[in-house]
């Protein structure tokens, strides 16, 4: 099942025929993003709550999808985690960015760990990638990195490798925009835009083996930047929920993005980037001043 927000955060079913609005199916619903924790219940609940939400979605009407304005397909998750250095040849890649933006090496983040972004830097996937003025006036680079993102649907702590997919609601495809500075990696990926979204979250069932996403990035429609399948991880999806889960509780509808593939690169004002995974969906953003 495709699970999309829309319009006034309403909840879509995304089918052949487009987006079923099957928000009537929900027992609450608020669409102020201030006082909606209903999506995280959501993803709590998604079992139960299912079978309506097929039989809503295959009672249609089906909206187009081109009618209706795509929102980032999460609401107020309580943290996004982010995992750093996933691919070898990211690693790699980085010596050189480090040396070029930094003039040295930071041997601390050449191995994988995970850190957190600030959930107000989500969007979605009709919205634009704004660089911030300082950084622009600073000439510091902003790269993309394209990555799978996953939805946790039953939270917990301490939770094994061999269960942990249990915990997983869906996937979705993510941009973690990322400036490249001697700062915290919090304050460096966390500005607002930095975190687009979308297009909807598949749920784990239908998108398949996690280790089999396809991932790619193009940049002005035949810059093709990034190319790579999670079969390359360093750590696959359910070593990192059950990684971050011992150090922090998961909950409901926390969103964790798997890592940069390598083939990362300066973005500027003006760019168009096409972000797509196999199985789950494309966005095309556009990057603003
Ligand atoms: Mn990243």
């Amino acid at each position: 099942m495709k699970l999309a927000l829309f319009g006034e955060n309403r909840l879509g079913v995304v089918t052949d025929d487009g987006v079923v609005d099957v928000t009537a199916v929900l027992p609450a619903h608020d669409p102020d993003p201030v006082t909606a924790g209903w999506w995280r219940a959501l993803c709590r609940d998604f079992h139960a709550l299912r079978p309506e939400l097929e039989a809503a979605a295959k009672a249609g009407p089906a909206l187009p999808l081109n009618g209706v304005r795509l929102r980032a397909p999460v609401l107020n998750p309580s943290k996004i985690i982010a995992c750093a250095c996933n691919y070898r040849d990211h690693v790699a890649e980085m010596h050189d960015v480090q040396q070029r933006t930094l003039g040295h090496i930071e041997s601390w983040m050449m191995d994988f760990d995970v850190f957190l972004k600030a959930p107000s830097s989500i969007s979605g996937p009709a919205d634009n990638i704004v660089l911030p003025a300082e950084v622009v006036a600073a000439g510091q680079e902003i790269h993309h990195e394209s990555e799978l993102v996953i939805v946790i649907g039953s939270g917990g702590r301490d939770i094994p490798e061999d269960t942990a997919l249990d915990h997983v609601l869906g996937y979705t495809v993510g941009l973690d925009v990322t400036v490249r500075s001697a700062a915290d990696r919090s304050r460096r990926k966390s500005y607002d835009t930095f975190s687009p979204i979308g297009p909807w979250v598949t749920t784990a069932d239908e998108a398949g083996d996690p280790a089999d996403f396809q991932i790619d990035l193009v940049r002005n429609g035949d810059d093709h930047r990034q190319h790579v399948n999670t079969r390359d991880f360093i750590t696959p999806v359910a070593a990192i929920v059950s990684y971050a889960s011992r150090m922090m509780t998961l909950l409901p509808g926390d969103v964790v993005f798997t890592g940069a593939p390598p083939g990362v690169g300066p973005i500027q004002a003006g760019d168009s980037l096409e972000t797509r995974i196999s199985r789950l969906g494309s966005m095309t953003l556009r990057v603003v001043r």
